[in-house]
């Protein structure tokens, strides 16, 4: 089906007009463009890319019905909701609707009055689907989160599987492909499994430029948490993903303790609960949402402006895609991973306890998360690196080892005090000890323990009363870095000297070693000299209460999430650019036409009114 070659200004007016946008973001012009010329199309952009456009703009442009097969019924709910708020036309078919509701779209899906129609992959073998399918005139099939097909990805969905037999059915309609996942495995395994045509394949670079990645290597404590979370604006969300149910729920509850609204997600919750926190979070009523990674793929929130880790991720490639979930519509956004040493060995006891079928692998993983934590050279081109992508520039001025450089030193004198003193302890004690032991033999501590095991004897008692404990806790927890010295999870960390630390304290090998982070601050306490990406905080904070306790208004009236009446973007560039009449509202980005017809009046009173 070759479609009428579309005009560069025709195609920006129609970007203008239905998303008011005035540019495209990189890569989907030219999706856009295959999109409509009928191609089959396979695209890898990065969570937040700008997916949907893609065929939305081409659905609103073209004749007939654009079908989206879409996982999850939270997915399509907010897409259609979004549309609809556009002015475009969609709507969804699921297995929740009830009867009249479902006759009622049906009815409009036979007069045409729909441009897109969502549904799951389930409802494609139902019976007689496909015949509705060829009356309703299809002008293409679109697969979103196309990665579930395969089941190299990390969301296999057997479902899936039920798409490809369509295209026997429909051998002349165009098949489009999108996905954020980005392993050439899985890449290969969707074309080959959707069975598309020469496809126009798109890769966009996966940077995601207003994403700063920090690991944040200062003691990870719920205080500190609490910290980093109150040096925020307290309008702004987002999630800390923990590795346990339990550490959800024991960080829900301290934060709220705090004062800090949280929620708990997990899949042990009851789906009733999971679907009312979920909806708590994506419509802003809750500011942070304490999850495992089950809390997901379902959330389309734009203004997530943090992903916390509190645990060690499983891959690096779960930890890309997890944090992608922050800062959708393009403002600055942080991933902060809050990380303990402890926790490595901890994961590394669980990978050894793995059948030995996936130990390998695991080992894998691990091996580069943990590569990743002690690395010393900009996070953002390590993070593009394992999905093969080179960054172009050394530095990316957006994240920890970039902002904040920590200078190297020699430790070696401090390094053998240490070394031997472990070695002291070890001797006498046979059962071994923590670090934190050790460390009270180092400065001199009187303990119980001290006294109970005669180690004010030990010639390394009191060697390091020269420096405090959190200094020497830096230097053991680089020593663990340089595999110098080990924890044994299993045995409550007893630590040790591994067979290079005994080496090093036998031939006094120079121990070089980075310095300590400054104490956790979270944003305010960053330094100012790079510049990042749409980090415009010049703008009038108060008037983005306003604007935003509005939106809200908005979309509880329209029973929407607020995100879909007009993204952060939008409001901070009200905020900033303080538009006084329709015209000048319609010029800033994300406003459309529809959007200004419906919406336009009472955000310029507010703005008037709070203004004047
Ligand atoms: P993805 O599905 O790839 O994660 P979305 O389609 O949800 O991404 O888009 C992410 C955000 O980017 C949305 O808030 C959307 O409105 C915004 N967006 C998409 N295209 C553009 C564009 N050309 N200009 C400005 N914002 C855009
Ligand atoms: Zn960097």
């Amino acid at each position: 089906m070759m479609l009428m070659a579309v005009q560069t200004a025709e195609l920006r007016e129609a970007l203008e007009r239905w998303f008011g946008f005035p540019t495209f973001r990189p890569s989907q012009e030219a999706i856009v463009r295959d999109v409509l010329d009928g191609r089959d199309v396979f695209a890898l952009l990065p969570t937040g890319g700008g997916k949907s456009l893609c065929y939305q703009l081409p659905a609103v442009l073209t004749p007939g019905l654009t079908v989206v097969i879409s996982p999850l019924i939270a997915l399509m709910k907010d897409q259609v909701d979004a549309l609809d708020t556009a002015g475009i036309g969609a709507t969804a078919l699921n297995s929740s609707l009830e009867w009249p509701e479902l006759r009622r779209r049906l009815d409009r899906l036979e007069r045409g009055e729909y441009k897109l129609l969502y549904v799951a992959p389930e409802r494609l073998t139902l019976p007689g689907f496909a015949d509705d399918l060829e009356r309703w005139n299809v002008a293409r099939f679109v697969v979103d989160e196309a990665h579930c097909i395969s089941e190299w990805g990390h969301d296999f969905r057997p479902e899936y599987r039920r798409i490809a037999p369509l295209r026997e059915r429909f051998p002349d309609v165009a098949f489009c492909a999108f996905t954020a996942t980005a392993t050439a495995r899985v890449r290969d395994d969707v074309v080959a499994q959707l069975g598309l045509r020469r496809p126009a394949v798109h890769v966009a670079s996966f940077d995601r430029a207003n994403l700063a990645y920090r690991v944040l290597h200062s003691p990870r404590t719920v205080d500190a948490l609490v910290k980093w979370l109150r040096a925020r604006p307290d309008d702004e969300a987002g999630i800390v993903y923990a590795g346990s149910r339990a550490n959800t729920e024991k960080l829900a509850g301290a934060l709220c303790a705090a004062g800090i609204p949280a929620l708990a997600y997990h899949a042990g919750l009851d789906s009733a609960t999971r679907g009312k926190r979920q909806e708590a979070f994506i419509r802003d009523d809750v500011r942070v949402m304490c999850a495992t990674i089950a809390f997901g793929m379902g959330i389309d929130k734009s203004n997530v402006r943090f992903v916390v880790h509190w645990d060690v991720p499983r891959s690096l490639e779960g930890y890309y895609q997890e944090t992608g979930r922050a800062g959708r519509d393009g403002l600055p956004a942080e991933c902060a991973w809050f990380f303990a040493y402890g926790d490595i060995a901890r994961v590394e006891r669980f990978v050894e306890e793995k059948p030995e079928g996936e130990r390998a692998a695991a080992r894998d993983q691990l091996e580069r998360v943990k590569r990743y934590a002690y690395s010393n050279a900009c996070r953002r081109r390590e993070l593009l690196a394992y999905f093969g992508e080179i960054y172009p520039h050394e530095r990316c001025e957006n994240c920890d080892n970039c902002l904040q450089p920590r200078a190297s030193f020699d430790a070696t004198t401090d390094a053998q005090k240490l070394l031997s003193c472990i070695y002291r302890v070890r001797e006498s004690h046979g059962y071994g000890v923590g670090i934190a032991h050790v460390i009270d033999v180092l400065i001199g501590a009187k303990t119980e323990k001290i006294d109970r095991w005669y180690h004010d004897r030990l010639s390394t008692y009191g060697i390091g009363k020269d420096r405090d404990r959190h200094a020497w806790r830096h230097l053991a927890d680089e020593l663990l870095r340089l595999g110098l010295i080990a924890q044994d999870a299993a045995r409550h960390n007893v630590v040790s000297l591994t067979d290079a630390g005994r080496r090093a304290l036998v031939e006094r090998t120079p121990v070089v070693i980075r310095e300590a982070v400054a104490p956790v601050t979270g944003r305010r306490g960053r330094t100012a000299a790079a510049p990042r990406v749409g980090d415009d905080e010049a703008y009038d904070r108060d008037l983005f209460a306003v604007l935003r306790a509005l939106r809200r208004e908005i979309a509880g009236e329209r029973d929407v999430p607020p995100y879909v009446v007009f993204s952060d973007a939008v409001l901070r560039a009200m905020a900033r650019d303080v538009p006084r009449s329709p015209a000048q509202l319609r010029a800033i980005s994300g406003v459309g036409e529809k959007k200004l017809a419906d919406f336009g009046a009472r955000f310029l009173a507010a703005i008037a009114q709070s203004v004047d």
